[in-house]
């Protein structure tokens, strides 16, 4: 029921984790008067130490899908394993694979015949040849619903989470007729530079942007560090405006 693709940029946005039912909850509340058609958190997280928070896994899936149609959003969340495909695309709208997955090609094969329109995110070392080919596991199991998310790629720069591959924006847009989605939560890691890569990407010609919002990122159990306020998201979507605007978008 909603397209990806042409004038309108996309918005998803939400925490990294979902944390509660209450702070799920919260978050929807303030983002969907906003313009944001996807909610965006995760259940099942990918952290880079074993002894950090996991996700609440199922329970935090059905937290989130209340939330969701309560405000009138759509979910978009990442799958871990394809043993968890099935639960997750039964309540996503839209199923993230996550960039330390971006060549997991057992889970590639299951989203593939799975019917949910896939998120795909690029792996932090990977190449857009080679992300364009995980994307091609994923179309050559009938699934055609894929979009690609530039989140940032690791470079010698470590001022930076990541390094934002704008170039790559336009690059796909050239080889390939799939969305992009910018993400410059994950690609700067810092808050206060999210607006600007944010605008960066819009004016470069990315289909949506997935950006971390938090009410609270101070107490936040992941990615506090880049997540914005409520009030601060609310402010670069007026700013997002202005830049759409002026390279013939809308928002
Ligand atoms: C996320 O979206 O919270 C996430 C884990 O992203 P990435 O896979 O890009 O690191
Ligand atoms: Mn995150």
């Amino acid at each position: 029921g909603h397209d990806i693709g042409g004038l309108r940029p996309t918005l998803m946005c939400g925490p990294c984790s979902v944390e509660s039912p209450e702070q799920i909850d919260a978050i929807a509340a303030r983002i969907a008067p906003l313009g944001v058609t996807f909610l965006r958190g995760g259940a099942f997280k990918p952290r880079s130490s074993p002894y950090n928070f996991q996700g609440h896994g199922d329970p935090a899936l059905s937290w989130m899908r209340s939330a969701a149609d309560k405000y009138g959003l759509r979910v978009v969340t990442e799958v871990l394993s394809e043993h968890d495909v099935g639960g997750v695309a039964e309540l996503a709208d839209l199923v993230q694979i996550g960039s330390r997955n971006m060549q997991n090609y057992a889970l590639l094969h299951a989203v593939g015949r799975s019917n949910r329109p896939v998120f795909l995110k690029r792996g932090m070392m990977s190449t857009i040849e080679e992300w364009l080919m995980s994307a091609e596991y994923v179309l050559s199991n009938g699934n055609y619903q894929v979009m690609l998310c530039e989140r940032g790629i690791r470079t010698f720069e470590r001022y930076t989470r990541n390094t934002l591959d704008i170039n790559a924006i336009p690059v796909l847009k050239q080889l390939s007729h799939l969305p992009v989605i910018g993400d410059p939560s994950h690609a700067t890691g810092k808050w206060d530079l999210v607006a600007a890569a944010a605008k960066a990407c819009v004016a470069a010609g990315a289909d949506g942007l997935m950006i971390e919002v938090h009410p609270n990122p101070a107490e936040a159990l992941s990615d506090g560090a880049q997540s914005l306020k409520p009030e601060k998201f609310a402010q670069l979507v007026q700013e997002l405006k202005a830049v759409a605007a002026a390279v013939g978008r809308a928002l």
